[in-house]
């Protein structure tokens, strides 16, 4: 995984003016600036760490339309496309391919959920179907499993994380976007409400508009400006094995364990729905807004206490565009994975799926995942800061969506209407009294 210690593969002069910057270089913010460079806007892209060194390289690798949130999935079927194309386009590799999804049900429960999702997938034309327990051991090449059935989508891919979006980020560079690693933005300048610029630890740069896609940081960074976003952060642990025999060459996994097939041969695992939250000042500020979220989400999550983790990462939430941030004091977030967790998977390998009987551990990782309190992401202009747009809070699901939020949030930047219907996602629904209602999953 990716540190503060890895090598910087990405460097530029710092420009004094730019059409658009962007804060943030994970899949988000290189999708952008890969759509912006396109409409022939210039754009910097500032990365306080290195490109895709937190989520966007840390995660499972599945690209999925399946158990989305309805407004999210049109702008999932476009992504997958996006993904399908994108090799070719930016001639690199990027690791995808559509093979397949599958939601292992360990219940009765999980089918019924399975069957009322169903409706949403024919609505949508998906081509989503249920599986019977003996169709789902055809599948994995493995007949003597415990699922009761699954939910497959034969449409949903993976893709590589660590090999897609530094190959995104060089194909945007090759294109003309600058892209600077070790450069934190410490904050926004404004004229008239409207922003003007942006404030980096290397300099001032002026910009017509400036898109925040800090994934976990976005909360600390408008905090700054006087706006509240809710926000948390919860821990994901995950393995990677050695290159094993295929049983089922995409991705499947229920509430208890999840695995998903390498390009390298190898599977990353999973313990499915199992997180760590570290309480901190954000869970008690934001804790009304995340009730419904907590009641729907609670035996999946694990409240953890760290005294000095939270304090270092976010010892201030106010600070001068000539003060060193947070952002420069953690320039890759590289948690430590749950050793528990690591032990559990260990365990429950060759019981989940025979064939890793015979597989090694070959690295285990933790990322740190952003979620606002309905799990759905913001991609929005934040209010009463024209031009200054938000694209955050994917929930654990962005690395899929990542190319059509990039794509969406161009357009937006651009001030053109985007064709899906992004009320959803609007920035203000945290302060409008309207009731928040989460999405299916975190
Ligand atoms: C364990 C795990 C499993 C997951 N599995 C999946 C999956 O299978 N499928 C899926 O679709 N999604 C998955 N996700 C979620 C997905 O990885 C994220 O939703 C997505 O990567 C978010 O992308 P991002 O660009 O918003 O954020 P990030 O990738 O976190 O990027 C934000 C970037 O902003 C930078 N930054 C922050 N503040 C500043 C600043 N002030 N100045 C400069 N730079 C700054 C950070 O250093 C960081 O590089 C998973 C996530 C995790 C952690």
């Amino acid at each position: 995984m990716l540190s503060q210690n890895s090598p910087i593969a990405f460097r530029a002069r710092l420009p004094e003016k730019v059409d658009v910057v962007i804060i943030g270089a994970g899949i988000i913010g290189i999708s952008t600036a890969w759509f912006l460079i396109k409409n022939g806007l210039s754009v910097l892209v500032c990365e306080k760490g290195r490109v895709g060194g937190e989520q966007s390289t840390r995660n499972w690798g599945w690209v999925r339309q399946m158990g989305r949130d309805e407004a999210e999935l049109p702008i999932a079927t476009e992504s997958l496309s996006i993904w399908e194309n994108l090799a070719s386009e930016i001639d690199e590799d990027v690791g995808f391919s559509r093979k397949g999804l599958l939601f292992l049900a360990e219940n009765e429960k999980n089918l019924k959920e399975f069957e009322e999702w169903m409706e949403i997938a024919k609505q949508y034309q998906l081509d989503t179907q249920i599986l019977s327990a003996s169709e789902l051991g055809k599948k994995l090449n493995y007949t003597e499993h415990r699922w009761k059935g699954a939910m497959y989508t034969p449409s949903d891919g993976r893709a590589e994380p660590f090999i897609a979006v530094p190959a995104i980020a060089r194909a945007a560079q090759r294109a003309g976007a600058r892209i600077i690693e070790n450069c934190a933005a410490r904050t926004i300048e404004t004229q008239a409400g409207a922003v003007s610029g942006v404030i980096t630890e290397l300099g001032a740069v002026r910009a017509r508009a400036v898109v925040c896609a800090s994934g976990v940081w976005s909360s600390a960074f408008l905090a700054n400006l006087g706006v509240s976003f809710p926000q948390l952060l919860v821990k994901g642990t995950v393995v990677r094995t050695s290159a094993v025999s295929e049983a089922f060459s995409g991705g499947a996994g229920s509430d208890k364990f999840s695995f998903r097939r390498r390009q390298d041969g190898g599977y990353t695992l999973s313990l499915g729905n199992y997180v760590d939250h570290y309480l901190g000042a954000d869970s008690f500020r934001y804790f009304a807004d995340f009730l419904p979220a907590l009641k729907m989400t609670w035996s999946a999550i694990r409240l953890r206490y760290d005294d000095g983790l939270l304090k270092r990462l976010f010892p201030t939430r106010r600070w001068k565009g000539d003060e060193i941030t947070p952002f420069e004091q953690t320039r890759v977030l590289n948690p430590m994975p749950n050793p528990r967790v690591a032990r559990k998977i260990q365990q429950l390998m060759a019981s989940n799926l025979p064939i890793l009987a015979k597989a090694q551990i070959k690295e285990v990782w933790a990322g740190m995942i952003d979620a606002p309190p309905d799990f759905v992401p913001v991609m929005d202009e934040i209010p009463n800061y024209r031009n200054l747009f938000l694209a955050t809070g994917f929930s654990g699901h962005g690395f899929g969506i990542g190319p059509g939020a990039g794509k969406i949030m161009a357009t937006l930047v651009q001030g053109k209407q985007a064709k899906f219907d992004l009320n959803r996602f609007r920035f203000s629904r945290f302060s409008d009294g309207s009731p928040i209602t989460p999405g299916p999953a975190l």
